[in-house]
């Protein structure tokens, strides 16, 4: 049983197409205002247009909920379930006098339209089936004339309190009795979401702009269905950021697009919480936890977010430098896997080094490619110089000749890559001896064994990939600059 003051919220796609940042945002605004009031998320697939619902899209969309960690406590329902349910309703309604059979062709319906065009007005149906005596509809219901079901629309305004928007209002005159179900005796959407949200008893609806238009229809049905009347948050569209409507350029595509290039899901939450919404102070980077405390409703705001890829970026790099290297290691291993740095036998054979290269290089990296990127020199192999490396730093061939012989006759003479300071004095002075800069030695050194321009501390580097993999590498330099640079 539900308690009086249990909130209950829901997300309900429909899945004709991915579930895209918009849809993700909207199911996590739901899943953080449950979280946050102990309250009930129930999960509804809108799968009525079936001609454009799909098996694989419905799959999609939970497997990229499940991605990003929202977890539903019912469901997930499907709306095509309960047609009969929405028919009864439809029913109870014409029985209470507040929807009407309409017999009106197709042709009569167009002709209402051109009239209406013609005036430069909008259309708007003009009711004319109202008037047909209950009994002498009930009989052409009877004998089978094509019909379809009107709802009565009211005079005067309907209007709510729109946690996001303040009081919202429609005239009822623009709406004109619409259809709650159609002549092959499919209900219409807003006659669906309504008789859903009051069976599921949905206290908070929490969707987006381009639902604005439905809710006063849903509001009138509600009312007429005696039901109490959720409140109502529509969320404000998500912009490119060039301000123009999301598209695919921009990230418009399903979320588990951010999976597969190395996003975390806890800083695509992160991201996405922050699109339309703030904690009320200047935190960005921030935990599920702490946006479950914080998340209330009143701090949607109003004005339409942008997708930043840039800071969502910075948000992940934020994310994964907060993790632990155990943690990193056990995310990024299928990664390393996948990309044919190594396999997870040889890996786990490791874990202690493995988990200790995460930490090395996590502050350098804002995703788990750039883990793949940072630590594959680390493994055994050969390295690929970044033309851009060998370019500011072997473009001179004598002088990074010079440097690799240096670091060669260095790397003979250490025991061991054990203490760091040591490593680095010895160098320095062998440097001096040989009349070579350090910075030029270290520089070679960086560019034959990690094949960047960049990489964490020299030494470190060389400790976490082991003497022998660094001597070859400098052989290996050595004989890549013989051939002549
Ligand atoms: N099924 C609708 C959609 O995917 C949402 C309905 C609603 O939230 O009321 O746009």
């Amino acid at each position: 049983m539900t308690r009086p003051d249990e909130i209950r919220v829901r997300f309900a796609p429909s899945p004709t197409g991915f579930l895209h940042v918009g849809g993700a945002r909207t199911a996590l605004f739901n899943w953080l205002w449950a979280r946050h009031s102990g309250g009930t998320f129930v999960l509804r697939i809108e799968d009525t247009d079936v001609e454009r619902s799909t098996e694989e899209m419905i799959a999609e969309i939970l497997d990229g909920l499940g991605w990003l960690g929202l977890d539903w406590d019912e469901g997930p329902h499907y709306q095509s379930e309960r047609a009969e349910r929405h028919r009864e309703a439809v029913e109870s309604l014409v029985e209470a006098g507040r929807a009407y059979p309409c017999f009106c062709t197709v042709q009569e319906l167009e002709a209402e339209r051109e009239a209406a065009i013609a005036r430069k007005a909008a259309y708007v149906y003009s009711g004319r089936c109202r008037s047909i005596d209950p009994e002498e509809a009930a009989r052409r219901r009877e004998a089978g004339e094509s019909h379809t079901i009107r709802f009565e629309v009211p005079a005067g305004d309907t209007a709510w309190e729109d946690v996001v928007h303040g009081r919202t209002a429609f005239e009822n005159d623009r709406i004109g009795d619409f259809i709650v179900l159609r002549s092959d005796g499919a209900p219409v959407y807003n006659l669906a979401v309504t008789v859903d949200d009051m069976d599921m008893r949905i206290t908070h609806v929490i969707r987006g702009d381009d639902h604005i238009s439905n809710t006063p229809r849903q509001i009138l049905l509600y009312r007429a269905l005696g039901a109490p009347v959720p409140t109502f948050a529509h969320v404000p569209l998500i912009l490119g950021p060039d301000k123009s409507k999301l598209s695919k350029r921009h990230g418009a595509v399903g979320v588990t697009h951010y999976r597969d290039r190395g996003y975390l899901p806890d800083a695509f939450v992160n991201f996405l919480a922050l699109l339309g919404w703030s904690p009320g102070d200047d935190r960005e980077m921030m935990t599920r936890e702490e946006l479950v405390e914080a998340f209330t409703l009143e701090r949607i705001t109003g004005k339409s977010a942008v997708f930043d890829t840039d800071k969502l970026e910075w948000l992940n790099g934020q994310h994964l430098s907060a993790m632990s290297g155990e943690a990193i290691a056990e995310r990024a291993l299928p990664w390393f896997v996948d990309e044919g740095v190594s396999s997870e036998e040889r890996i786990r054979d490791r874990w202690a080094w493995f988990v200790e290269l995460m930490e090395l290089i996590k502050a350098r990296s804002r995703t788990l490619g750039d883990l793949v990127r940072q630590g594959r020199p680390f493994f055994p192999g050969e390295v690929e110089y970044d033309p851009e490396a060998v370019e500011k730093f072997w473009k001179d061939g004598d002088q990074a000749r010079a440097a690799l012989a240096v670091a060669a006759e260095w790397v003979a003479s250490q025991p061991d890559f054990d203490e760091l300071d040591r490593m680095e004095s010895e160098l320095r002075s062998l440097a001096e001896e040989r009349g070579v800069s350090a910075g030029k030695v270290m520089q070679s050194i960086r560019v034959a064994i990690t094949g960047q321009r960049v990489s964490p501390g020299i030494f470190e580097t060389m400790a976490a990939m082991g003497r022998e993999v660094v001597e070859e590498r400098i052989e290996a330099a050595r004989e890549w600059l013989a051939e002549g640079v």
